[in-house]
């Protein structure tokens, strides 16, 4: 019961193969109470679903959470703030690209295309923390999903990069700032997952394989592997970890770029 008496927000749940499911059974497992937001009113159901299996949809907080839409996200942490007092730990498991942008060379990318990549994906981070920061009196712990795609090219991963870039150096600056309160900012680094978001990289399968053949454990990941390191980041066997990308990816990103596969 690593997070007995932790209250957690996780968002991007869309359904059962999303790394923000892995993270919210590990939590659950481990004792945390957990609330949720969805994207739009179609997922609703799904997680509702989902929550059915862990112990009822009745007994989670569930909200509406486009993160693009700010009112959505001051009703999210204005309600929790008076059913809660306060908040622990908050997983941010949340990307998106028109899959044409995605498909694109990067050259090509139009300036909407971008900012709605960047607004979703990166700025998301820094909207949802100033929100949860404030919660987060006594101390907590933030973190979001990169991929390994930002110091070297992953064909296919092309805005998404940018946006993982952006991304990743949010992580580091917020730790900066928020360490003073007790509030820690990380990143996990995951292998290539078959998830909804993971399918529209193309390229996919190719960097699932290599994995499974030159990645140093030889596997691929599941989801809850990610969910057993989000356990360790929101709890406080991390208390003095923050900053940081945890690669979660079978030891893949110590190889070198001749294991890279071409996105056709
Ligand atoms: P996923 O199940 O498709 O989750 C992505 C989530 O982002 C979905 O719930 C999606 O909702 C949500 N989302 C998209 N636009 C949103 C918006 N405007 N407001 C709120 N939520 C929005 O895929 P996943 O692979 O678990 O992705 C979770 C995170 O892990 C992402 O940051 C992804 O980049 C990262 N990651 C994935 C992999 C991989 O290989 N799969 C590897 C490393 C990192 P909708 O479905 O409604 O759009």
């Amino acid at each position: 019961m690593l997070l007995k008496g932790k209250r957690a927000l996780i968002m991007g749940v869309a359904n059962k193969r999303s790394i923000a499911w892995g993270i919210a059974e590990a939590f659950h497992r481990e004792g945390a109470e957990l609330a949720f937001t969805y994207q739009s009113e179609r997922l609703k159901e799904n997680l509702d679903e989902l929550l059915d299996t862990i112990g009822g949809r009745n007994r989670f907080p569930t909200y509406p959470g486009d993160v693009t839409v700010d009112d959505q996200l001051d009703a999210i942490f204005g309600d929790l703030k008076d059913r809660w007092g306060g908040l622990d730990a908050l997983a941010h498991c949340i990307a998106f690209a028109d899959r044409d942008d995605l498909a694109r060379p990067l050259n090509e990318v139009s300036r909407d295309g971008y900012a709605l990549t960047l607004n979703v994906s990166a700025y998301s981070l820094l909207a949802i923390t100033r929100r949860a920061a404030s919660l987060m009196t006594g101390g907590g712990s933030i973190f979001t999903l990169t991929y390994n795609a930002v110091e070297r090219v992953v064909p296919g991963y092309n805005i998404m990069a940018i946006a993982k870039a952006a991304l990743e150096a949010e992580v580091r600056y917020l730790a900066s700032e928020l360490g003073v309160g007790g509030v820690r900012v990380n990143a996990i680094s995951a292998g290539p997952l078959k998830t909804l978001a993971g399918s529209a990289v193309k390229g996919i399968s190719k960097l699932r394989d290599v994995t499974a053949e030159m990645a140093p454990l030889r596997r691929n990941i599941t989801i809850e592997d990610v969910g057993d390191v989000a356990v360790f980041l929101a709890s406080d066997l991390s208390r003095a970890v923050t900053g940081n990308t945890i690669f979660v990816d079978s030891g893949f990103h110590v190889m070198g770029m001749a294991s890279m596969p071409t996105a056709t």
